[in-house]
């Protein structure tokens, strides 16, 4: 058996193609405030495809620029601008930050209404009561992922591997949410392949290539590979992979999610849809 492939291309792109349809439905201008500090290469190409992928949907991008000497008190102030602007309704802040900033404490002041990566721990702990809340993005494209196959989520045994605040922790809580049986682990974890065998539903997230081989998957689970790792394949290339042996587990899986095309572009689309949601709430 091979298993079916959870496409997150195709489901981010019917996301993208339902915001369409309601920003012109609401008829109001929704816009983007992002934050970038510094000439870090990598995060202004990033900024530059985020403005291309907003524009795209009919989302307004407005890029705020610090110099490279910017400290706390000058990333902070600017948030806190943009927090009392009216006609600022959503904002995100582009990481990484300069070296001896922390980012935790930036993103904590992003007033929770406007936080649309949902970094800050108001919107975290709104996600544990079960509060209407702005959920991060990567938990919130993970769920959707597997809400896709149509596996019943309440009563099935969901393992999440990898418990960072912004990624296993709120995957496992949107999972107890949906009232399934959540079994958390990290690097501490013992017997790991004895808890994977048993998941209906297994979402990898530890930032480890190749953790989850195919012995590791019960037959006909539902696998979501969120790991994004770059690797040296076997041609000398640089290639992007994710936490799971691909074509191992796949043999065994009911669902499988690739790297990439998978959690990737549906994070994409959950970031474009807070925003959506914070401006025309
Ligand atoms: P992190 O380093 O903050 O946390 C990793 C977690 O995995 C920790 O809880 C750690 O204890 C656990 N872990 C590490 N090794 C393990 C092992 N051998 N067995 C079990 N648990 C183990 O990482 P993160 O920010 O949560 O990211 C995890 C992965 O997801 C990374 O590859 C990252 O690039 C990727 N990621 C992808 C997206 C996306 O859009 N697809 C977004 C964010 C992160």
């Amino acid at each position: 058996m091979s298993a079916s492939i959870i496409d997150g291309k195709e489901l981010s792109a019917r996301v993208r193609a339902d915001l369409v349809t309601r920003i012109h439905a609401a008829n109001r201008p929704v816009r983007l405030d992002a934050v970038l500090v510094g000439s870090d290469r990598a995060a202004a190409i990033y900024a530059e495809n985020q403005a291309k992928t907003c524009t795209a949907v009919g989302i307004d991008y407005r890029l705020h620029r610090l110099p490279d000497g910017a400290g706390y008190d000058d990333i902070a102030g600017r948030i806190l601008l943009l927090n009392t602007e009216e006609d600022v309704r959503a904002i995100m802040l582009h990481l990484p930050l300069p070296a001896g900033v922390d980012h935790e404490r930036i993103q904590a002041l992003i007033a929770p209404e406007k936080d649309v990566e949902g970094v800050n721990p108001a919107n975290i702990g709104n996600v544990v009561y079960g509060r209407r809340s702005l959920v991060p993005c990567t938990a919130l494209a993970s769920v959707e992922m597997i809400e896709s196959t149509g596996v019943e989520l309440r009563g099935a045994r969901c393992v999440i591997v990898g418990a960072s605040n912004i990624v296993g922790k709120p995957i496992a809580v949107l999972l107890m949410r949906a009232e399934a049986t959540v079994i958390s682990t990290n690097k501490f974890t013992k017997n790991l392949a004895e808890l994977t065998r048993s998941a209906d539903v297994l979402v990898a997230a530890a930032g480890v290539p190749s953790l989850i081989r195919g012995d590791m998957v019960k037959p006909g689970a539902v696998v979501v590979d969120v790991g994004i790792n770059r690797v040296t394949g076997p041609d000398g290339k640089s290639l992007t992979v994710g936490d799971v042996a691909f074509e191992e587990a796949r043999a065994v899986a009911g669902w499988i999610s690739p790297v990439p095309g998978g959690v990737g572009p549906m994070t994409v689309a959950m970031l474009l849809r807070n925003t959506v949601d914070a401006a025309l709430r």
